[in-house]
């Protein structure tokens, strides 16, 4: 089996299995491995994902590699279910289990971004009116956010796909256009389905797609009170800088409460 194969699964969702190929790079590092997990924890905890939505971090050992969990919902996610991608989404080795559909996400974005080290997928609610509102556009409304700059490009599926498709990023060339659409930004919307953030480690991409969905709660109240302030694009660029260095006391935290949940099954009946 030499090409991609996408069928429906037994809940009726596609699923995707794929011939392996090649030999895995060196060992991860022990801190990449244990972060990606407590990532999958965090964003689940803070809403960002559901029983949907992915993160991957680029392999620390081969640029041309990343980690991404196997296709399953992410607060379940462990070390023993990541699995190691070829940029063009291809597993090294994902012992006959099923793969996310929209691995192509990751993949493209490492090619095209070689900045970025994390990337998180989601279908964060907050955030799809943005994607699909012809007049308003996400935008920063408090220092939290000035990452997104003062234009947050939305990702139109139907340039690339036309105008049938489910919108998902089921091959290269849709994961080639959304990193298009991504440009030099953090966030890209993708109209009708979600977002896709990025970071140079898996805390930044975390801290930044907590925060972009915070921001589409915020902006979508203060919207309704009438005509916004938002930052200046100065403002995004002072914000940006200063709240950026305080990344680790937010994962610091969020680690900790993850710990703790996890904790309270294990000291459960
Ligand atoms: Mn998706």
């Amino acid at each position: 089996m030499n090409e991609n194969t996408a069928h429906a699964g037994r809940d009726g969702l596609p699923v995707s299995i794929q011939a392996d190929r090649g030999e895995p790079a060196e060992t991860p590092s022990r801190t990449l491995v244990e972060e990606l997990v407590a990532a999958n924890r965090i964003l689940f905890r803070h809403r960002v994902v559901d029983a949907f939505g992915h993160v991957s971090v680029r392999h620390d050992k081969d640029s041309s590699r990343f980690l991404l969990a196997r296709n399953m919902a992410p607060a379940l996610v462990t070390e023993l279910d990541l699995v190691e991608f070829h940029l063009d989404g291809t597993p090294v080795d994902a012992h006959g289990r099923s793969v996310y559909l929209e691995r192509f996400i990751h993949g493209e974005i490492y090619r095209a971004r070689e900045d970025v080290m994390a990337v998180v997928h989601s279908h964060a609610p907050a955030v799809v009116p943005f994607g699909v509102s012809r007049s308003a556009t996400l935008m920063p409304v408090w220092h939290m956010s000035g990452f997104l700059g003062l234009e947050t490009p939305v990702f139109e599926i139907r340039e690339t796909a036309g105008d049938a498709s489910d919108l998902l990023i089921r091959d290269n060339a849709l994961g080639e256009s959304l990193a298009g659409s991504l440009g030099d930004a953090c966030v890209v919307l993708m109209r009708g389905h979600g977002a896709t953030v990025v970071g140079a480690s898996i805390r930044e991409a975390v801290f930044r797609a907590v925060y972009t969905q915070l921001n589409a709660e915020l902006q979508l109240n203060a919207l309704q009170l009438g005509d916004v302030n938002y930052l200046t694009e100065g403002e995004t660029h002072t914000t940006t800088a200063s709240v950026g260095s305080q990344v680790d006391r937010a994962w610091n935290l969020w680690k900790r409460e993850v710990e703790a949940d996890h904790d309270g099954e294990d000291g459960g009946a």
